[in-house]
């Protein structure tokens, strides 16, 4: 551990972050307190640009996750947050957002710290945050019943109320983004255990206590930190918690599924993607090659709708593959906090790894490696921007998701063998399409089976829009309206009237 004056010399930070980066513990946040873990545990926190210990977290057990549930649990049922008049709510998840706009930079600069993004990249993510609170914020006194028909000698009237307890266990791109899911949840009137990433621990205690400030009552939001398969695990299987909210991969999602199951458990579930990206032959191919370097470069590829199938027509393969090799052969690879620099490290020496593995997969498998294929530098978890041609969807760098910056691109001749291709994949959350013909795009969109389709723009979010997955990418939707139907329920009361 270093002392703030040792990490402001060694980060370009603010006095407030680097007071935060110098707290002995990043703890469990359990009913407005932040704790340890009851037998001491304890993890590493590591900067992975530089791979330095920076901080410290708690490691919890199942009995720090039943502490964190139990704690959400009893601030749900005694209503100290559900039973708040609606615009009361509302007044204080503006000043939630308020808070977190006004910390804006001490948020970026931990993310920066401990999951290695860009710095603006970071500021896009807190900004991104920020809005969801205030949409959310404005939902409480929105979220209202509805009035059936019925024969004559009823009254039927619904309530959507609140599920109760929510589990959100969440990645590590991105940390103060999951914000914005914490907002829909608890606008809903829910209380929330949220479990950070192992390797991202850091903002999660910030924005519990953010929550605290502006007035969300103790108990509401909780974090429980530690290793997925104890803490995540125990989360969902708790009697205490009601339903569960995953983003992650799909191995996990999945067992979490079934984990669910077995107490019939509501959970929704952002499983990643393969992405295409489509270019046909009348695009703008300049505007398309530098919305798809950014599509699978940002974030250094970490990102669950990374454009990471490059579809191109014949006709223009060569020039958009040459437009992509020339813009990205010089990148800048470095540390989020270097101003010069466009792309981070991944997040960790093992997904360093795994993106290693896939790349060796595409040599072997005979697609062309046409730019770059190896690690840079040997500090920090630096990988080079990497472009496959010739790539057969067959192939395992066209089939899985690598979350790294990698490019796999494949060719094809008509709007079929295209649309043929995008959809033969166990995926579905996002594609993009890239044409100026109105009927083609409108056309595509349709065949594309995908949460989300992009036309002639990508990665595009905004929180009134919902964003999800079909097939092995996932069901439920975060962001927008639809949000709140996988964090409330319906009940229908049932009067007899006569008559
Ligand atoms: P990745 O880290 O590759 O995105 P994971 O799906 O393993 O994929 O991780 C996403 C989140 O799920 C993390 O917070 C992790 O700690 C958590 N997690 C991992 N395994 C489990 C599990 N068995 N049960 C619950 N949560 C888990």
């Amino acid at each position: 551990m270093s002392s703030t004056l040792d990490d402001q010399s060694v980060y370009p930070i603010s006095a407030e972050a680097a007071r935060q980066l110098a707290r002995p513990l990043f703890g469990h946040v359990i009913d407005g307190a932040v704790v340890p873990s009851l037998d001491g545990s304890t993890m590493a926190v590591i900067d992975p640009a530089t791979e330095r210990h920076v901080a410290t977290a708690a490691a919890g057990s199942a009995v720090d996750a039943e502490r964190a549930a139990r704690s959400a649990r009893a601030a749900f049922d005694d209503g100290r947050w559900r039973f708040l008049p609606p615009l009361e709510k509302e007044r204080r998840m503006r000043r939630l957002a308020s808070l977190l706009a006004e910390r804006a930079d001490v948020f970026a600069e931990i993310d920066v710290i401990d999951s290695g993004l860009p710095r603006f990249y970071e500021g896009f993510i807190v900004q991104f945050a920020v809005d969801g609170i205030d949409y959310y914020a404005g939902w409480p006194s929105k979220l209202a019943g509805a009035i059936p028909a019925v024969p004559s000698d009823l009254v039927v009237y619904q309530h959507r109320e609140p599920i109760g307890a929510i589990g959100l266990i969440t990645p590590w791109n991105g940390p103060t983004a999951v914000f914005a899911a914490v907002a829909a949840a608890i606008s809903a009137g829910n209380s929330v255990v949220l479990k950070p990433a192992e390797q991202t621990p850091m903002s999660a205690v910030l924005m519990a206590e953010l929550a605290l400030e502006a007035g969300i009552p103790p108990g509401v939001f909780n974090v429980v930190q530690g290793v997925g398969e104890v803490v995540g695990a125990a989360l969902v299987t708790s009697a205490n918690i009601d339903a569960v909210s995953f983003t992650g991969s799909v191995a996990t999602g999945s067992a979490i599924q079934a984990a669910a199951a077995a107490r019939v458990k509501r959970v929704s579930l952002e499983l990643g993607g393969k992405s295409p990206f489509i270019v046909f032959p009348d695009a703008d191919l300049e505007a398309a090659a530098a919305a798809a370097m950014a599509g699978v470069w940002g974030a250094s590829g970490q990102v669950c709708t990374a454009g990471s199938r490059l579809l191109v027509h014949r006709s223009v393969h060569d020039t958009l593959v040459s437009m992509i090799i020339d813009g990205s052969r010089d990148i800048q690879l470095g540390s989020g906090f270097d101003p010069s620099s466009q792309l981070g490290p991944l997040v960790s020496a093992e997904q360093l790894e795994r993106v290693r593995r896939y790349v060796g997969y595409g040599r072997d498998e005979g697609a062309e490696l046409v730019l770059g294929g190896e690690r840079h530098g040997d500090v920090g978890y630096f990988h080079q921007p990497t472009v496959f041609t010739s790539v057969r969807n067959d192939m395992r760098i066209a089939r899985e998701e690598i979350f790294g910056p990698v490019m796999s691109v494949l060719e094809f001749g008509s709007e079929e063998e295209a649309i043929a291709i995008a959809n033969d994949t166990e995926y579905g959350l996002a594609a993009g399409v890239w044409t100026n013909d109105l009927g083609l795009a409108h056309r595509t969109s349709r065949a594309l089976r995908a949460g989300t389709v992009w036309v002639n723009t990508y990665q595009m979010v905004y929180p009134t829009v919902p964003y999800g997955g079909v097939k092995n990418s996932g069901h439920g939707r975060s962001l927008g309206a639809a949000s709140l139907d996988d964090f409330t329920e319906i009940k229908s009361v049932w009067m007899k009237v006569g008559g």
